[in-house]
């Protein structure tokens, strides 16, 4: 058996250095892309559902590399966790979001509040509230136009000094979202406890509204919990008019998604705000 074992090792060695080398490159190509300013952010519009106004938007990540294509959130963020580059990227988006925002409001003479992803592993960082200081005052940005989303954890990670982050970033006026809520482990119990302002129902619940009762019955479920501790909703990954339909009907505030827009260029979305009169 022994001998089996070490044939073995000796079989998975090869792939485990090939994948080194693959988290090495991944590593070097995204801390350059970081220092050379090639990351990109789109913005993907929120909807208020009473008005159909555009009353913000959500920042997300945006990565062409010459060599490898494009790069999904979806993939490097979790990489960017393990190796350590999350908090500068974090940093980055917080910056460069806050001071296109600023320029839109102020442009446009606007009210637009922009959502920003930070990763639990950077906010629970020693120091995150100095730092949303300092791009508050570097950007000018009034934090009632920034929002923080922060996806829904596992029990362990909702600590004392979490939540005191996030009362602080709530002093400041800045609204604090939980997203994907529904995927995550959260108790209800915990729910009570944390202080955020709205739920993002995550994607795969309205996906389910359309085909299945039981997906109304979900989603209904959820908008009424929300509203009873006192929280915004919105829904995210909204696609059709079907589920719209159902979302306004249950009294969802807010929503987001392909129906009304994918994620847009700076470009894009400054035609947006000037079409629409916003
Ligand atoms: P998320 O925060 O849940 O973002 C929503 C994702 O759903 C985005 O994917 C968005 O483009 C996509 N989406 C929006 N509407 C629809 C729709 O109607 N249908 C479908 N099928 N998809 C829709 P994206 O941009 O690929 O981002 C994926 C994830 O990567 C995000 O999920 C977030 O967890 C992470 N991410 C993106 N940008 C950042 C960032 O700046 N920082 C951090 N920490 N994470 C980020
Ligand atoms: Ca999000
Ligand atoms: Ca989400
Ligand atoms: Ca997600």
């Amino acid at each position: 058996a022994k001998s089996t074992r070490g044939n073995q090792y000796r079989l998975y060695r090869p792939n485990m250095e090939e994948v080194n080398d693959k988290w090495l490159l991944l590593e070097t190509k995204l801390h350059q892309a970081l220092k050379k300013d090639v990351l990109e952010l789109h913005y993907q519009p929120k909807i208020n559902l009473k008005t159909n106004k555009v009353i913000g938007m959500e920042a997300l990540l945006r990565w062409h590399d010459p060599d490898l294509g494009y790069m999904p959130p979806d993939h490097f963020i979790p990489f960017a966790e393990e190796c350590g580059l999350i908090n500068d990227i974090g940093v980055w988006v917080l910056r460069k979001a806050s001071a296109q925002v600023r320029a839109w409001n102020q442009v446009h003479n606007l009210n637009l509040r922009v959502a920003v992803n930070i990763s639990p592993i950077h906010i629970s960082t020693t120091g995150f509230v100095d730092m949303i200081h300092e791009v508050i005052a570097e950007t000018n940005i009034d934090p009632h136009f920034l929002e923080i989303e922060i996806t829904e954890m596992s029990m362990l990670d909702y600590t004392e000094d979490l939540i005191n982050t996030i009362k602080q970033l709530r002093a400041l006026g800045i609204t604090i979202s939980l997203d994907d809520f529904g995927t995550g482990y959260s108790s209800l119990n915990y729910l009570k406890t944390f202080p955020v302002d709205v739920l993002k129902i995550d994607r795969a619940f309205v996906r389910d509204i359309v085909p299945e009762k039981s997906g109304i019955a979900m989603i209904s479920a959820m908008i009424s919990l929300a509203h009873a501790l006192n929280l915004q909703v919105v829904a995210e990954g909204v696609e059709e008019e079907a589920e719209l339909n159902v979302l306004r009907e249950h009294g969802c505030e807010y929503v987001q998604g392909y129906y009304f827009s994918k994620p847009l260029s700076v470009e894009d979305f400054t035609k947006l705000i000037v079409d629409s009169n916003m």
